[in-house]
């Protein structure tokens, strides 16, 4: 039987494959790496394991509602345990705020800043919590098709001061510099800056106080095997190491893909979980339609770039939370230069995970496992050589992290990986290496965004970061709701 195929198995793509076998369509997963996963892959080195990407686990009732809506047992794959403080974010002259889920102990914290701002933060949390339920609940995992699905959402967007940036509604609540930070970074955890991104994505923090922080006890890449054994169970095939180079076309249709390896496979319908661009360009590249896309997302504004760095050491940092936020000298300035600048910033501000605090099997005995990220431009921004400034930008953060939080860091390394902009583009093709695809601004967020189903091919969908909703593993999971509601309507 002709099977519907899924390209690429991160979150996105296995969540649709999820959907779409457990529906009864016989789906074919093709992965052009040799681990399932995406952005979320594993390395593992000397008995440290490493989650690449996302670590940060936030609405796990739509991780559940794919083993539900299979007639399974989350309990059966994955164990979610919760992590608190949430996040611990620390700035340079000492002040530190433990985001956790308990408000009396927030509103404790935020007096300690500015007691003014204890009033401040209830409203705030009180719009959050308004925006969650109409941008989240309402329309997070409904497809936008046609400018009228706009113009429905128009009266909430503009009644939610949609317009304003993050940054902006925040600091229309609350006053003190560093509570601004805390309460607006959120939008840079999907590729928003937050003094352009809507003040729709402040719902963040009303998801994350709604059902709370979890990590998967053996990492992210469990909650990925999780995801591939439900969907293998079903009866779904997964194929890795294959990479896809051509979505085959007959007229206005898909009628299979070509895999770098030269075979032809026929295909009902296709969804791509690629990089948006890569799929119109390089997939679609032969068909007028991909020509036409291709250019006219290359005119769209990418998210940010990150430099990830992986590090194992032969101390256990007990001092550190599981997430901590590592505030630099410079907010607004520094996320200029990011999502502006052609060149790298003197200074960071840095994201540090430290996973064993949840799950010490991560790490051999008396060991820890580590990442730190720092938020860079992508290659289109500034046209670095990160081969150069890869090794450059590892030696200051080290440096940085062994005197302000990790003291013996150098002496303790016992392994390290770093992943630039350049590993963004060329092993997941990302354009212009972005890490997070389209930039969610206003103007490129629903129906501004490329749409779940294509709007000339219609047996071509796409799913993932690029699409609607946008990126974060809520995001690309509720695509795949919307992704998949439109490919059953079409199956049957
Ligand atoms: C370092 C980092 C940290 C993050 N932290 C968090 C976090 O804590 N919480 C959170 O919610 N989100 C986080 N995010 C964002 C989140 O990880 C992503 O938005 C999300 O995982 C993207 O999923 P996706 O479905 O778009 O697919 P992707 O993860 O982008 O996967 C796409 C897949 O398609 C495959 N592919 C591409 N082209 C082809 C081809 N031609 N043939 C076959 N396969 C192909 C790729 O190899 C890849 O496996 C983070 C992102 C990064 C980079």
């Amino acid at each position: 039987m002709t099977k519907t195929v899924v390209i690429g198995s991160g979150f996105g793509g296995l969540a649709l494959a999820i959907r779409l076998q457990a529906a009864g369509v016989p789906t074919l997963l093709l992965e052009q790496r040799d681990k399932p996963g995406g952005r979320a892959y594993v390395y593992e080195d000397q008995g440290f394991t490493f989650d690449a990407g996302p670590t940060v686990i936030t609405d796990p009732s739509a991780i559940e509602e794919l083993f539900t809506l299979a007639g399974k047992n989350i309990a059966d794959y994955v164990d979610l345990l919760p992590v608190t403080p949430f996040y611990r974010l620390c700035w340079e002259n000492g002040q530190v705020f433990n985001y956790d889920n308990d408000q009396a102990s927030l509103e404790a914290q935020i007096a300690r800043f500015n007691p003014r701002d204890v009033e401040g933060y209830r409203q705030f949390l009180a719009y959050s919590q308004a925006v969650f339920k109409e941008g989240y609940l309402k329309l997070g995992a409904v497809p936008f098709l046609s400018f009228r699905d706009m113009l429905r959402a128009g009266p909430q967007l503009a009644r939610l001061q949609a317009w304003r940036s993050v940054y902006g509604m925040v600091s229309k609540f609350i006053q003190d510099d560093h509570l601004r930070q805390a309460f607006s970074f959120h939008s840079l955890l999907v590729g928003g800056n937050p003094f352009a991104t809507s003040s729709i994505y402040t719902l963040i923090h009303a998801l994350e106080r709604q059902w709370g922080v979890w990590f998967a006890r053996g990492g992210t890449g469990a909650l990925v095997q999780g995801l591939v054994k439900l969907f293998t169970d079903l009866g779904g095939e997964i194929e890795l190491n294959a990479k896809v180079t051509r979505l085959d076309t007959q007229g206005d249709k898909i009628s299979g893909v070509t895999l770098a390896d030269g075979r032809h496979i026929p295909a009902r319908a296709v969804a791509s979980n690629a990089d948006v661009v890569h799929t119109y360009s390089h997939l679609l590249g032969h068909h007028p339609r991909g020509v036409a896309q291709a250019a006219s997302l290359r005119r769209k504004r990418m998210s940010n770039s990150l430099f990830v760095l992986y590090f194992g050491l032969n101390h256990h940092h007990s001092q550190l939370a599981h997430h901590t936020v590592c505030f630099g000298p410079r907010y607004k300035e520094l996320i200029e230069d990011i999502f502006k600048r052609d060149s790298l910033a003197d200074d960071f501000s840095l994201y540090l995970h430290a996973p064993c605090v949840t799950d010490p099997s991560l790490a051999p005995p008396g060991c820890g496992s580590y990442y730190v990220l720092a938020p860079v431009p992508h290659l289109g921004t500034a046209n670095l050589n990160w081969d150069v400034e890869g090794p450059r930008l590892r030696d200051r953060i080290f440096d940085y992290l062994e005197q302000h939080y990790m003291p013996g860091l150098r002496d303790q390394l016992v392994t390290h990986r770093m992943f630039t902009p350049f590993d963004f583009r060329d092993q997941l093709g990302a354009y212009h290496g972005s890490a997070f695809s389209v930039e969610p601004i206003l103007t490129q967020s629903a129906w501004f965004r490329p749409h779940n189903r294509d709007g000339r091919i219609d047996n071509l969908y796409l799913v993932g970061a690029g699409t609607h909703p946008g990126a974060g593993i809520p995001g690309v999971i509720g695509s795949a709701k919307a992704t998949a509601g439109l490919m059953l309507e079409g199956h049957a």
